[in-house]
């Protein structure tokens, strides 16, 4: 195969596992970034750290609509939309809603995003131990905590997809779940237990480290934001950025939700918009929760990370420039104190930190992993959602293999640009 120039933008974890995928194939890569890679700009700095085989349910699926008049009711809620932004986002949302109109439609997205998780948390693993840093992926399952089994059998349907797609899963009662998690409040008294669940123990730490091996391998670092693309005859021959342009044979959109105006420039028009997040993480925490845990009341993930214990969730539909809303930090607080009572003392607050950061969202919530459709050298690789951390070495893989023009090892049509 011959080795060519390629340019990735962005250095969030699919720019960096994308980098790294193509180096092993022989290219030469530059990475621009006009930020630190991995830092707070990136939905990859903090997000909840799992690597879950059972997030392949979209967000969107049947009867959701009934709940939209609540979620605009509502801004304290698991997922709400700011009215400010709702007629700027309503192309967005009518798409999202019907993209789960069906269980059908919702069974499309759970097989395309089963074959796009299959074996991450291995890969992970492989990722993390190739850069010398194995710590940073920890494989000791990932708990679901519901009040009791009749909160669970509620959402019957997602689980027993999920369960479809091979996603291993075990029933735990309240003397099981709290042998494992003794800190846990005992409001929670059933709980599934993944046990092929994995999560990464720094997330934005993680980005930097595989950035880092990615330049001590050969990459270039270009601090500056790309904003467009050169082409001659149809062919990609430079990158603009506002820091000049690079001269290339191929680039990749790895932008995560800023990535709409380059797939443009690249010939598509992406229906994507940021599902904005928030994280509180409370430094050196009373309680060290030895597994993850995702209590489905408050629908954040419970983690820790080497600087805190992680609360990270909330979905907020506004633009990515708006205001953080701490109020949804808060939010999590609150939950994060109910989930685990020894934290409830006034000591803890002074340990808490803040994040804002946005999900890159498709309303079908498949990423776009393919050729562009204006030129040939262009790739797209960003939309991943709620599931960018686990679908990174994948979606890197395919990269590599669009770029060497092999078939990649599952199908993309679900991932098409064209779908929208
Ligand atoms: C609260 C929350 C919880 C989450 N939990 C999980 C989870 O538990 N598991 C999971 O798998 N996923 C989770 N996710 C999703 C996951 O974090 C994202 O899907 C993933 O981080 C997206 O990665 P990315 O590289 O595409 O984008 P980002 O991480 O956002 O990185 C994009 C990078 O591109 C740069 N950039 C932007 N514009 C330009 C430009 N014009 N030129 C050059 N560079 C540019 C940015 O500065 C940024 O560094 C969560 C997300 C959030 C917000």
């Amino acid at each position: 195969m011959d080795a060519k120039h390629i340019v990735v933008i962005g250095a969030g974890v699919i720019g960096a596992t994308v980098a790294l995928a193509l180096q092993r194939d022989g290219h030469r890569v530059t990475i621009v970034e006009p930020s630190t890679p991995g830092g707070i700009q990136a939905a990859s700095h903090g997000n909840g750290a799992f690597l879950s085989p059972a997030s392949i349910i979209p967000m969107s699926i049947p009867g959701l609509w009934k709940k939209v008049p609540g979620y605009l009711l509502d801004p304290t809620g698991a997922l709400t939309i700011r009215w400010r932004h709702l007629l700027r986002l309503s192309p967005w949302l009518m798409r999202f809603l019907l993209s789960g109109w069906t269980p059908a439609r919702v069974g499309k997205t759970a097989a395309a995003l089963a074959a796009l998780l299959a074996g991450a948390q291995a890969r992970h693993r492989a990722l993390a131990e190739g850069i010398g840093r194995p710590e940073l992926i920890v494989q000791k399952g990932l708990i679901y905590a519901f009040a009791d089994k009749t909160a669970f059998e509620n959402d019957s349907a997602s689980w027993a997809l999920r369960r479809r797609f091979g996603v291993r899963m075990q029933e735990l009662d309240g003397t099981e779940l709290h042998a494992l998690l003794p800190d846990l409040s005992q409001a929670y008294q059933f709980a599934i237990l993944l046990t092929d669940g994995a999560h990464c123990t720094n997330p934005g730490g993680y980005v930097a480290a595989l950035v880092a091996a990615a330049v001590a391998q050969g990459a270039d670092m270009h601090r500056a934001r790309a904003t467009g693309f050169s082409l001659r005859n149809g062919r990609l021959i430079a990158v603009e950025t506002d820091a000049g342009a690079l001269a290339c044979d191929g680039a990749v959109i790895a932008s995560g939700a800023r990535s709409k105006a380059l797939a443009r420039a690249a010939g598509d028009r992406i229906s994507l918009e940021s599902e904005r997040g928030y994280y509180v993480e409370i430094a050196d925490p009373a309680v060290r929760p030895a597994i993850p845990v995702m209590p489905q009341d408050g629908k954040m993930a419970n983690v820790l990370t080497e600087t805190g214990l992680r609360a990270s969730g909330q979905v907020e539909l506004a633009s990515a420039d708006a205001a953080p809303d701490w109020r949804r930090a808060d939010i999590l607080l609150g939950h994060l104190k109910r989930a685990w009572p020894a934290l409830d003392r006034p000591e803890t607050d002074a340990k808490v930190s803040r994040w804002q950061g946005n999900r890159p969202s498709t309303p079908d919530g498949r990423p776009v992993i393919c050729v562009a459709s204006g030129c040939r050298q262009i790739i797209h690789a960003f939309g991943h959602g709620h599931i960018g951390l686990a679908s990174a070495p994948m979606t890197a893989e395919i990269v590599a293999d669009l770029i060497a023009d092999r078939p990649p090892a599952i199908d993309i049509a679900p991932f098409a640009a064209t779908r929208f």
